[in-house]
């Protein structure tokens, strides 16, 4: 089955054809390692994990590779602002390099704790400074750029097609609607390639260059790391769709600048997470990490659950009931798991070439929802709708949890060898707290908790043998 994706270059579903028959390459613009991520960037690591392990699912070898940036990214992407870095090195006490290092340490934990593929190539944009630089010596060479107030810049107006992937023609973008106008830009969209006179006195990494001791710009580095380990040309390019419009409009002009040909067939790009009906981000004041919501008794895979309610090109609200709504689903998913395998017995999950024909069927509508520009959502509502179909075997519908979970990346086989989730302990506390109340016979008590516990997912039931509870 064919594979489509939604490519915002031209702003349409496309059979994905790669450039090398089977093999894939992928570049997922990564980290700026100057504080914890928020839910909301991790969203966007989740989404292109997603699309790595479909790609793998449908029998592609895929080469990952992702950034890491550790200098040049300034609070604001029109080259205003200060240097994120030095923002989180001044709030934490630490070095900038103190800083890159714990925080990227801190984010590689998160994407193991939320069963992240990590990439193939992990690349730091410090270690790579003499690949930037020699980028721009090719831009300078086929007169793309200036010099300006002892910075290099990039002149748009020399290279057509500039904003082709945000549509910017038509967007008709006056001078400094939406960005700072510069003195020193000839044009406002052009950007920095190159800095030796920032606007502020104090970077503490620096470098010498042709052009005098500075630093890189941050577009720069995702073009000279892509095509170092992925080559002039390849197949897929990811991020957050806050990246169109700017980020990834100046990646293009810099790469095809330089090479004189087209660079990234696909791009995709994950929509927000939002907030209080605006974006979740740290500079909005509103970021939740990781940690939170595991403080809450929430672990990092209920939030991938939770992220799986939402196709990955729209919206998603965030909610603290949505979320533990999630959890609930995944507890029970993991139960039903646990279930079938006991079902099941000694000779274990169907292998997916000996499926019966309902679950074979029910595999292939997984199948296409995944070959529809990944639509999760779709793919796990199949899934829960043939785990509850007791007319199938249960070898088959545990074969079939356990082969989709190749994509959704739940961990079920854990479940399946007889780990399934606990009941989380908030829940498993007010249960037994009603335990305590009816030993006491505070009914009244007893009865509010069971109600509360019905409002969280959870249906209780006195039995001779104790309370027994199921998830609803
Ligand atoms: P940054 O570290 O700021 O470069 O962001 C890392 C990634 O997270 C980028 O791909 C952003 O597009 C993405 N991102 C930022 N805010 C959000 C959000 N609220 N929801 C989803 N993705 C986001
Ligand atoms: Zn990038």
């Amino acid at each position: 089955m064919a594979l489509r994706l939604h490519n915002t270059l031209g702003r349409e579903l496309q059979e994905f054809v790669p450039l090398n028959d089977t093999q894939v390459g992928l570049y997922c613009c990564g980290p700026t390692v100057y504080n914890y991520a928020h839910i909301g960037n991790l969203r966007t690591y989740v989404f292109e994990d997603v699309l790595r392990r479909t790609l793998e699912y449908f029998g592609y070898t895929v080469r990952h590779v992702m950034n890491v940036t550790d200098v040049g990214h300034l609070t604001d992407d029109g080259d205003e602002g200060e240097d994120k870095m030095m923002v989180g090195a001044r709030e934490q006490g630490m070095t900038v390099w103190q800083i890159a290092e714990h925080f990227t340490e801190a984010f590689f934990r998160d994407l193991d704790e939320l069963n992240i593929v990590r990439p193939t190539v992990v690349c730091k944009a410090t270690d790579h400074i003499d690949e930037m630089q020699q980028l721009i010596v090719k831009l300078e060479a086929r007169g793309l750029t200036y010099e300006s107030g002892g910075n290099i810049y990039f002149s748009i107006d020399d290279f057509p097609g500039y904003g082709r992937l945000a549509l910017l023609d038509r967007q008709k973008l006056k001078p400094g609607a939406r960005i700072v106008v510069d003195d020193q830009k000839k044009n406002p969209h052009d950007f920095v390639l190159w800095f030796t006179k920032s606007k502020f006195g104090h970077q503490a990494m620096l470098w010498d260059s042709p052009w005098g001791r500075g630093y890189p710009g941050w577009h720069v580095e995702c073009s000279a790391m892509s095509m170092k380990y992925l080559g002039e040309s390849f197949d897929i390019h990811c991020g957050g769709v806050d990246h169109i419009n700017v980020h990834h409009t100046n990646e293009i002009a810099q790469t095809e600048g330089a090479t004189g040909h087209s660079w990234v067939t696909y791009w995709l790009h994950g929509e927000f997470l939002i907030m209080d009906a605006e974006r979740m981000g740290k500079s909005e004041g509103n970021a939740i990490t990781l940690e939170t919501v595991k403080e809450r008794g929430i672990e990092p895979l209920d939030y991938r659950y939770y992220l799986f309610s939402a196709h990955y090109r729209t919206q998603l609200t965030f909610s603290w009931d949505a979320l533990a709504g999630a959890r609930n689903a995944r507890v029970a998913l993991n139960g039903r798991v646990a279930d079938l395998a006991r079902a099941a017995g000694e000779s274990g999950a169907s292998m997916v070439d000996d499926l019966g024909d309902a679950a074979g069927t029910a595999r292939n509508a997984m199948i296409e929802s995944l070959s529809d520009d990944m639509n999760i959502p779709k793919a796990l509502g199949q899934l829960w709708a043939l785990i509850k179909d007791d007319s199938v075997r249960a070898a088959d519908r545990l074969g079939v949890a356990l082969d989709m979970d190749r994509v959704l990346g739940l961990r079920l086989s854990e479940a399946s060898a007889g780990g399934a989730a606990p009941l989380p302990e908030d829940l498993a506390a007010l249960i037994s707290e009603r335990e305590q109340a009816r030993a006491r016979k505070d009914f009244g008590r007893a009865d509010e908790l069971r109600d509360e516990l019905r409002r969280r997912g959870v249906l209780v039931e006195d039995t001779a043998s104790g309370t027994k509870w199921k998830l609803v």
